[in-house]
């Protein structure tokens, strides 16, 4: 049996000398959408941190794998040239730099890391405005600063924009839709599903079924307290969106 795209074996990680995670297992297969859910303070971002590799998590017991390499012991910038995707809550503003070249030093670092050379000007102009246009992404917007006064729907476009062009093995989304209207919303899940593939995993963390009824996951977890404290299919979101999480405390 080859290794899976991503698993976390029994993961324990504490933020400034406290417990967050207190042994988190998740195996997600290549050509997988995972969701997961969990009240507030559950650490399903201390998780999506940990992945990417901030400062200040500690991992403190367990292991996590990505197609079997250790990735926690893998800097943060050969992580994202491995094919791992972090999109975060809050993404931070570039002053100065404009969307459209960021995302050309993005894509071309990850080429120039991988060995393929970087794109000429005319290609990468080409399969960003296209990307970009999917996306409802306009050319202004292409030519603002990076999250610079961007709305929360504006930062989650860019956001999947950047995922697209980069097209990672594993993506783990921290809540994208929060903030999003309908509209966004559809635009946004387009995007995500745009990445989909029998060799791409995803992991979208949300509070929320309504994205889970856009982008349909093959598994969903509920993390409680540090732990997942169920697994199961798609049903799993609705009983969430009835009942809330009264059941899983
Ligand atoms: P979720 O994303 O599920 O809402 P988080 O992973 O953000 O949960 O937080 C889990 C717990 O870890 C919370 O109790 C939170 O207060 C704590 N925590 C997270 N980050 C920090 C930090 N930088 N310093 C101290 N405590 C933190
Ligand atoms: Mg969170």
């Amino acid at each position: 049996m080859s290794a899976a795209l991503l698993e976390a074996r029994a993961l324990r990680v504490s933020v400034e000398g406290q417990d967050i995670l207190k042994g988190v297992d998740l195996r997600v297969e290549r050509g997988e959408t995972h969701a997961i859910m969990g009240p507030n303070g559950s650490g399903k971002s201390t998780l999506a941190y940990v992945l990417a590799g901030k400062e200040g998590y500690e991992v403190t017991g367990g292991e996590v794998l990505f197609e079997g390499r250790d990735l926690l012991g893998m800097e943060v910038e050969e992580r994202a040239r491995a094919g791992v995707f972090l999109g975060f809550q809050y993404p931070t503003a570039i002053d100065g730099v404009s969307v459209m070249a960021f995302l050309k030093a993005a894509v071309n670092a990850q080429r120039e890391a991988r060995g393929e050379g970087a794109l000429d000007a005319v290609s990468f102009l080409r399969e960003a405005r296209a990307v970009a246009g999917e996306l409802g992404v306009g050319e202004e917007m292409l030519r603002r600063y990076v999250n610079l006064g961007f709305s929360g729907g504006e930062k989650k476009r860019a956001e999947i924009l950047q995922m697209r062009l980069l097209a990672p093995r594993l993506a783990v989304l921290d809540e994208t839709d929060s903030g999003l209207d309908v509209d966004a919303l559809k635009t946004v899940a387009s995007g995500i599903e745009g990445l989909r593939s029998a060799e791409r995993g995803l992991v979208l963390i949300t509070h929320y079924q309504r994205l889970l009824s856009l982008v349909r996951p093959d598994r969903v977890h509920v993390m409680v307290s540090g732990v997942i404290r169920d697994s199961g299919g798609p049903e799993l979101a609705l009983q969430v969106e009835e009942s809330g999480y009264a059941s899983f405390l």
